[in-house]
């Protein structure tokens, strides 16, 4: 059963910094999630990362050990965040759209996930990274506002607004944004496990993408429109 609690937006007047997100996160009743978590996974790694890499939700190792992408997921992630972009996980930042563990490993419902947002939204503009990359398709959906699967957007690459004093990170309507980020979706590396070489194949594409946008410079929020989420070349 879902046992809704009240919803507190993590920042409703602007950036409070990361450690007080993650200790409002950690006393989070927001949703049914928080009923059987061992551990609320809230992310790790650099809090100035340039990259940042979200995914869907904790697992079971995840839920015990209380760090994103331990299990075998994660060590697929390490090794081509290694070969791919040269990086070590304390080098970016890894945060999941739920931070709690849904039972048996089930997709967090729409619920869940409307409820932890803010947690995430936050997170971003916190970190306020150059890339995302969306992890599979619930971050990919959530964050790019489509119900398009990842299949098809992935391949290329968006543009994604952080503004400063509110607790979205879309661009919102007649607000030019503070900054523009760029998003590339690809896999979840789970379903890359479970689709095989060529999956795996794809994520590396992906990856590599990422790191060409990594070197291009930052794009201020007067370079584009608001309301404007045009693509980069792939
Ligand atoms: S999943 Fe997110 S919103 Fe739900 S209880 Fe955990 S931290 Fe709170």
């Amino acid at each position: 059963m879902i046992v809704m609690a009240q919803v507190i937006p993590p920042t409703s007047t602007g950036n409070i910094g990361l450690e007080p997100l993650a200790r409002k996160a950690a006393n989070c009743t927001a949703c049914g999630l928080a009923t059987n978590r061992t551990n609320v996974v809230f992310g790790i790694g650099d809090p100035r990362a340039d990259l940042m890499f979200v995914g869907e939700g904790p697992g079971r190792e995840e839920d015990i050990a209380g760090e994103p992408f331990v299990g075998k997921s994660g060590k697929l992630l390490d090794r081509l965040m290694q070969q791919e972009l040269g990086i070590v996980r304390s080098q970016c930042y890894i945060a999941n759209v739920v931070k709690c563990r849904p039972p048996n490993n089930r997709n967090p419902f729409e619920e869940e996930i409307s409820a932890c947002r803010p947690f995430l939204e936050a997170q971003i503009r916190e970190i306020d990274p150059a890339v995302i990359v969306t992890l599979g398709n619930f971050a990919t959906r959530l964050l790019l506002d489509t119900t398009e699967g990842i299949k098809k957007v992935r391949g290329r690459s968006y543009r994604y607004a952080i503004q400063a004093g509110t607790a979205t990170a879309r661009i919102a309507a007649g607000r030019m944004p503070e900054k523009i980020t760029h998003l590339v979706p690809t896999f979840h590396p789970a379903a890359a496990l479970r689709g095989g070489p060529s999956v795996v194949t794809e994520m590396r594409a992906d990856f590599a993408r990422a790191k060409l946008l990594l070197a291009q410079p930052i794009l201020q929020g007067s370079d584009t429109h608001p309301g404007q989420r045009p693509a980069t070349p792939g």
